[in-house]
């Protein structure tokens, strides 16, 4: 469906300035003959921004925050003409945040492989013949040694996956995760987990041992979703969002294109992610990286270009997050990352791996950042409540590895 991007450029009816991109051939790409009934039940919205002259992506970019989103709006901002989209995209973006600062988050996988879960996506899961092998948690040493280096290349804030269904009744190696969130936010650092369900103890412990957030990841759309987990339901994760929010962390919450959703489910994940009570703090888009041994290893790489249409939507909808460039950006060169920073991404993973998949170079990422006129985004010790919270999924975190 990717590849036909272009053209729906071309397809775009007469007359209509800057509608979105062209229905029939989306009907064409992804959803068979859904795609017509789209345009009819968009008519209305679609003639009023033929006689604006405007597309959705410039109507919707401004205003008060909102988490009363339609799907069709998002939808119909997903669907704006690409260069429409990234413009109005970077608008929102520098009245927001000062666009050349890019937070740079290090993530350690503390306790690897083995997991219960059997997300299609992870190489951690035992459900997968992968070159992953299960470990025992990470020591202390450790641990804060590799945060202390994250700290000295510019990390502002440190994540630690570990491969757990849920914290559960894990006793000791939470006992020791709890130290571990302490002795790094005792370092000047912040400090994100990422250790699958939590309860409301679980959450409020994490809170009181310094952790600023909170990574649980919604992977994708509610209607996609059985189709890459099936051991642990939609609104358990949206459950555990909601207990690490209450507890006053800051939620982290995000997904994975690539998959084999349609752009529809990509839309669904974005309207789940920006009509909770408060948008996540940090919002992870990663790309898939298909791993050997998983269910999804052949699935096709993501294009530039749809990460651009996702992280371009996303900082239009939730003006005031952190738009994390997750896993995946491995694959993608200095012009297609500078495209996302453009777009609005303005976090990215540093350190030479996510969890358990490749990441880029530390040294390429000095070089981009010269070389784009970036700077590294200083770390901020109070928690928001506005825009964000943080969870765990996957891709990044995810919970990692996914996000990864
Ligand atoms: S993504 Fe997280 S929960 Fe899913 S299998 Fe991997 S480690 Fe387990």
């Amino acid at each position: 469906m990717h590849s036909l991007a272009a053209l729906r450029v071309l397809a775009k009816p007469a007359g209509q300035l800057f509608v979105g991109r062209g229905m029939p051939i989306r009907t064409l790409s992804n959803s068979a003959f859904r795609g017509f009934a789209t345009v009819e039940s968009k008519k209305t919205e679609d003639s009023q921004q033929a006689k604006s002259g405007l597309s959705a992506a410039a109507i919707h970019s401004s205003g008060p925050l909102r988490n009363d989103w339609t799907r069709e709006e998002i939808q119909s901002i997903y669907d704006s003409p690409f260069l429409d989209l990234l413009f109005h995209a970077a608008k929102v973006h520098r009245e927001n945040f000062n666009p050349r600062e890019v937070q740079q988050c290090t993530l350690l996988s503390i306790k690897t492989g083995g997991c219960s879960e059997d997300c299609a996506y992870c190489p951690q899961s035992s459900r997968h013949t992968t070159e992953v092998e299960a470990s025992k948690m990470l020591e202390r040493d450790i641990v804060l040694e590799a945060a202390r280096k994250a700290k000295d290349a510019g990390s502002t804030r440190f994540c630690m996956g570990a491969a757990w269904r849920e914290v559960g009744g894990k006793k000791s190696n939470f006992k020791n995760v709890l130290n571990y969130v302490t002795e790094i936010r005792g370092m000047g650092m912040e400090v994100c987990c990422t250790l699958g369900m939590l309860d409301e103890s679980q959450a409020k412990a994490l809170k009181n041992a310094g952790l600023t957030a909170y990574n649980h990841n919604l992977d994708t759309s509610r209607e996609y979703y059985s189709k890459i987990i099936t051991t642990r339901t939609y609104d358990e994760r949206l459950e555990t969002i909601a207990r690490a929010r209450e507890a006053g962390i800051s939620v982290c919450s995000g997904g994975i294109i690539g998959l084999g959703e349609t752009e529809e489910d990509r839309v669904g994940l974005l309207t789940t992610l920006s009509t909770l009570p408060a948008h996540p703090e940090s919002v992870p888009v990663n790309a898939l990286l298909a791993v050997k041994g998983t269910p999804l290893e052949n699935q096709e790489p993501v294009n530039v270009w749809d990460m651009v249409r996702m992280i371009s939507t996303a900082r239009i909808i939730m003006p005031k997050s952190m738009v994390r460039l997750s896993a995946g950006r491995v694959r993608f060169s200095q012009p297609e990352q500078a495209l996302c920073f453009f777009a609005g991404a303005n976090s990215i993973f540093t350190g030479d791996k996510l969890l358990t998949t490749p990441n880029n170079e530390f040294t390429d990422d000095q070089l981009m950042f010269q070389t784009l006129g970036l700077v590294p985004k200083p770390p901020k010790f109070e928690q928001s409540s506005c825009s964000g919270g943080c969870s765990h999924s996957d891709a990044e975190p995810k919970h990692a590895d996914a996000a990864n």
